[in-house]
């Protein structure tokens, strides 16, 4: 196989004490196709594009590289406010840790890679429809900027697997510089003891924290968790800037560095809906796109919960407190960008809530909005006008917006241009990856690699893709996806 001279394994997580990992082999798949393959990715992690049809039996679990030692991960953690102890990888397999040649560490998971001891009902499958939309989005999030686990490549095969109906099975070479997660330390608070708990975080430190190595021993837990809360508060901020849904925010979903983990029912909002909920199965809208910042917080409680017997209780707390300041500080950074503003005004959060009222009531499209308030320079007032059906609603706020940006001594250009960099035109709106998901189904890729394309380079005019850049059809409003995959 593959040429891997430039770079390094080094397998740290299996050396854990047992109980935090099971040794699993994965079950084959028939007849695989390499399907999507990452060049770029690959080449940041010193694989030789050129040989991806080489990583197609990989990827079907159909051989295992020298060095790779299979492992499904154990975690368990909470599912809609309820404590489940019986999680962990139930159909991914941890293959190999790898260095690239920058030095960063790269976990391995293939997703979809068979059963596991954790796999309770479920058959260890990952299907077509889901695998693809982790792969479009996980990459789409990258490009925005937001931290993510990443896709290196996606096979499918010939294997039926069942779900409403029967579907085509599917892997994600999913890699990610860790794949712990809060629901890690959950399992070794709840079913092992403070010792385990240690052990985990001082594993989680060496490896994914080393500046926090140089801290006394007296401050270093404290810093990590403050650090890991920042974190949280940050990327959900970022999510809430671009419009982006997760949808199943369990503490098993939420990633220890920080990053945005499993794309199961997300969503990035169409016309703006505070409320909305893209889960089918979040009933109670417990993950509905205004309670994420809440829910980040829900989510840090728990992980501090699972610390209380390896660390002091005021530290907790006092780790805690980082959230909320984190989180309106980087919300307020995020929404100065997205509005052009540089200087901090007594009104300007006033200005963004009233913006939010009037693209809620108005049903105004979320990413087209702040994409027309990019270009008035050049464009003027019309294409954010164009998208209320009362432009004069729109008048209203643009003459306060208008007179705030007078407060302001900067270049209209340079405003312009600043924040086209930080309002995406193209965003992965769910539409689009449901034509490339049916187009994949009937085994044409070339939707979804096109797709891919534009969605590298969601900042800038793509003037031959303006047409993705367009309001959902009709058919592909309000699409609310189930957690079937
Ligand atoms: P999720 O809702 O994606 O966070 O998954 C929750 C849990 O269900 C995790 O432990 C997964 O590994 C497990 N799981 C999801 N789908 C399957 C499947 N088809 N087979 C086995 N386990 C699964
Ligand atoms: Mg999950
Ligand atoms: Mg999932």
């Amino acid at each position: 196989v593959t040429d891997l001279s430039s770079f390094r394994i080094d397998n740290r997580y299996v050396k854990l004490p047992k109980h935090f990992f099971s040794h699993v082999q994965p079950t084959p798949l028939k007849a695989p196709k390499m399907v999507c393959f990452n060049d770029e990715l690959a080449r940041e992690m010193g694989i030789d594009p050129g040989e991806k049809e080489d990583w197609t039996r990989v990827g079907a679990g159909q051989e295992l590289l020298e060095g790779m030692e299979p492992i499904a991960m154990k975690y368990t953690g909470h599912q809609f406010g309820m404590y489940n102890p019986d999680l962990g990888d139930g159909r991914g397999l941890l293959l190999w840790e790898s260095y690239g040649p920058d030095g960063r560490h790269w976990d391995w998971h293939l997703k979809g890679a068979g059963m596991t001891p954790y796999s309770r009902f479920g058959d260890g499958r990952a299907v077509l429809r889901s695998t693809l939309r982790e792969y479009l989005c996980s990459e789409a999030m990258h490009h925005l900027g937001i931290p993510t686990t990443r896709a290196l490549f996606m096979i499918t095969a010939k294997d039926p697997v069942m779900r409403e109906s029967i579907e085509t099975a599917a892997a994600l070479m999913r890699v990610a510089q860790t794949h712990i997660r809060f629901g890690h330390f959950e399992y070794a608070a709840y079913h092992q003891g403070p010792e385990a708990v240690k052990t985990l975080l001082d594993h989680t430190i060496e490896m994914h924290f080393p500046e926090l190595l140089e801290v006394p021993e007296s401050e270093r837990y404290v810093r990590w968790l403050e650090d890991v809360v920042s974190r949280t508060a940050r990327l959900i901020a970022q999510w809430q800037g671009v419009g982006f849904c997760h949808g199943v925010m369990n503490s098993d979903n939420m990633s220890i560095i920080g990053d945005t983990f499993d794309y199961g029912p997300y969503a990035f909002l169409d016309d703006f809906d505070a409320g909305y909920i893209c889960n089918h199965t979040d009933q109670g809208g417990r993950y509905a796109y205004n309670q994420q910042p809440q829910i980040g917080f829900t989510n840090c409680q728990l992980l501090a919960q699972s610390l209380t017997n390896i660390m002091d209780e005021d530290d907790l707390r006092r780790a805690l407190r980082r959230y909320e300041t984190v989180y309106n500080s980087s919300f307020q950074q995020v929404m100065m960008k997205k509005l052009g503003l540089e200087q901090q005004g007594e009104e300007d959060m006033s200005l963004i809530m009233d913006l939010f009222s009037m693209l809620h009531e108005n049903h105004i499209d979320y990413t087209l909005f702040f994409r027309g308030l990019s270009t008035r320079h050049t464009r003027g007032n019309a294409p954010v006008r164009d998208l209320f059906v009362d432009r004069s609603v729109a008048d209203r706020w643009l003459e306060r917006y208008e007179e705030r940006l007078a407060s302001e001594n900067r270049d209209p250009a340079e405003r312009d241009a600043a924040m086209c960099a930080t309002n995406p035109k193209y965003i992965l709106r769910n539409y689009l990856a449901q034509e490339a998901i049916q187009d994949a189904q009937q085994g044409i890729y070339q939707t979804a690699h096109k797709l891919l394309d534009v969605l590298k380079r969601p900042y800038d005019e793509q003037p031959d893709n303006e047409h993705y850049a367009a309001l959902p059809p009709d058919w592909g409003k309000h699409m609310q996806i189930s957690c079937s995959s």
